[in-house]
């Protein structure tokens, strides 16, 4: 089994059909895993318990029991709570933080017959668009090992390119499964809000944040999603919607699907390579039936200004929970205690805490302080309604949109970490969905002239996830990627 060819599905099918058991499986990504993530630093914690999970998967398939992904391996952003495993976000403060329990998606898998390889990198508490801001070292790009594997769910993506997991879990506030998706040449995609349960994963902003698969191929992309989505009892704003079965359905016959140009989306920041890749994703929707129809998103450019105001207010909220009492870092107060609680916090808090974590929850309490409250958060939820109700009526014109997942493909590492303006900017076609809570998708479309992949961004309206996987499908089909990441050379 070769892994970074050897899809999700075809894991799956072998590791039923006797071909190779899971124990085997497992230690092929493990052995990946020993020989790249010194270079990658695409995992901070590896399962040391892999083998036993793998092996103790293949005797419940032996009897003839486990679940629909039965001993198929998969990384973990290290934002989901996974139980007796250290649970980082990326972070210092959490640097040592073991969970008592696991988020309801990793119950899904591991009741899915899923077998964990470890906990991946990221930027920490999910911010930033590069895998730079992680506490344990920045990510790099399988690809080009100069460039960034993109964010925050980096590590997830990079393992998957590499053949260090034949799957990942991401998640998504404003882009952070599609956009590095997207810069390392796999799929990913973020569901529609509620459809996916946020129990049990760390907290960034409640009102966008959902978790979804990073992986090789669209059907695989389906097949986790199916295993992992659903109404949960503990997440109240999950919804009771019936979970399709995505993958069995996926139809590549797109006749009279009526597919939606954003024009905001095409303008002239659009790098022509990028725009070119977009463009040949088009070309093949439309040989299978598809037509085009050009479509208005007026706001487009007020969605970068609302994310950062609603996703830096609610972090200043979830993040109020880090004091260095109930758990992860405290300070060493060992030589000199505080003089009283503020400086107790703020010494935690001060040494605790990354600088774009800072900064966000700096921007966030302000945005959110009374005589500022009225000016720009409330100002901004308004604005996200408008932008709801844009999205809405484009969908009464066709049933899904393409567009570009960033401006240009993956940057050089350090180029950007400087000026958070422009790397907040990238995320300027991303951040809609996640306001707006539709779901969105990544599927490769090319390559740069300096090799790098290029993505395309396929999104639909609240619960049409088989659309994208359809649309998702044709692409692949037409576009697929033959290379292997040259940085693994
Ligand atoms: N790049 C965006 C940010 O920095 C998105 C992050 C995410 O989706 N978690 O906030």
């Amino acid at each position: 089994m070769d892994v970074l060819k050897t899809s999700l599905k075809e894991i799956r099918d072998g590791i039923r059909g006797k071909k190779f058991s899971s124990a085997e499986v497992t230690k092929a990504y493990l052995n990946q895993i020993e020989k790249w993530n010194g270079k990658l630093n695409a995992y901070i914690t590896v399962n040391d318990q892999a083998v036993a999970a793998a092996a103790k998967a293949d005797e419940l398939i032996a009897k003839g029991e486990g679940g629909a992904l039965a001993g198929v391996p998969i990384a973990i952003k290290d934002m989901f709570c996974t139980k007796g495993m250290r649970t980082t976000a990326g972070s210092k403060i959490l640097e040592n933080f073991v969970p008592p329990y696991s988020a309801t998606v990793v119950e899904r898998l591991e009741k899915a017959g899923m077998v964990s390889l470890g906990k991946t990198n990221q930027d920490e508490f999910a911010m930033g668009s590069s895998s730079e801001t992680s506490a344990f070292g920045v990510g790099r790009n399988p690809w080009n090992l100069d460039y960034v594997p993109g964010g925050s769910s980096g590590g997830s993506a990079a393992a998957v390119a590499a053949g260090m997991a034949p799957a990942s879990l991401g998640t998504d506030t404003g882009g952070s499964i599609r956009q590095p998706a997207s810069f390392c040449g796999i799929v990913g995609i973020k569901p529609t809000y509620g459809r996916v349960s946020r129990y049990g994963i760390v907290a960034f902003a409640s009102s966008l944040d959902q978790a979804g698969p990073m992986t090789k191929t669209v059907a695989d992309a389906a097949l986790v999603l199916e295993a992992m989505s659903g109404r949960d009892p503990r997440d109240s704003t999950t919804s009771a919607q019936p979970v399709p079965q995505w993958e069995q359905k996926i139809s590549k016959n797109l006749k009279g699907l009526k597919v939606g140009l954003p024009k905001e989306y095409f303008s002239d920041r659009l790098q022509p390579e990028t725009r070119a890749a977009v463009d040949r994703a088009i070309e093949v929707v439309k040989k299978a039936g598809a037509e085009t129809v050009e479509v208005s998103l007026p706001l487009t450019e007020m969605a970068v200004p609302i994310y950062y105001l609603v996703c830096t207010s609610e972090a200043s909220s979830n993040l109020a929970r880090y004091d260095g009492v109930r758990f992860g870092f405290r300070a060493d107060f060992s030589k000199k205690p505080a003089e009283d609680l503020a400086e107790f916090y703020c010494r935690t808090r001060g040494e605790g805490f990354g600088g774009e974590v800072k900064r966000r929850i700096i921007l966030g309490t302000y945005a959110l302080s009374s005589g500022y409250y009225d000016a720009y958060y409330k100002k901004a939820c308004q604005v996200r309604r408008l932008l709801r109700q844009q999205f809405l009526d484009a969908f009464k014109q066709c049933d899904v949109m393409m567009s570009p997942v960033t401006t240009s493909p993956a940057f050089k590492l350090f180029e950007r970490i400087s000026d958070p303006l422009e790397m907040y900017l990238n995320d300027i076609y991303t951040t809609s969905a996640n306001l707006v809570g539709i779901p969105g998708i990544s599927v490769p479309a090319g390559f740069s002239g300096n090799k790098l992949p290029i993505g395309v961004q396929i999104l639909a309206s609240h619960f049409n996830e088989q659309a994208l996987f359809n649309v998702g499908s044709v692409i692949e089909e037409g576009l697929a990627i033959k290379e292997l990441p040259h940085g693994l050379q």
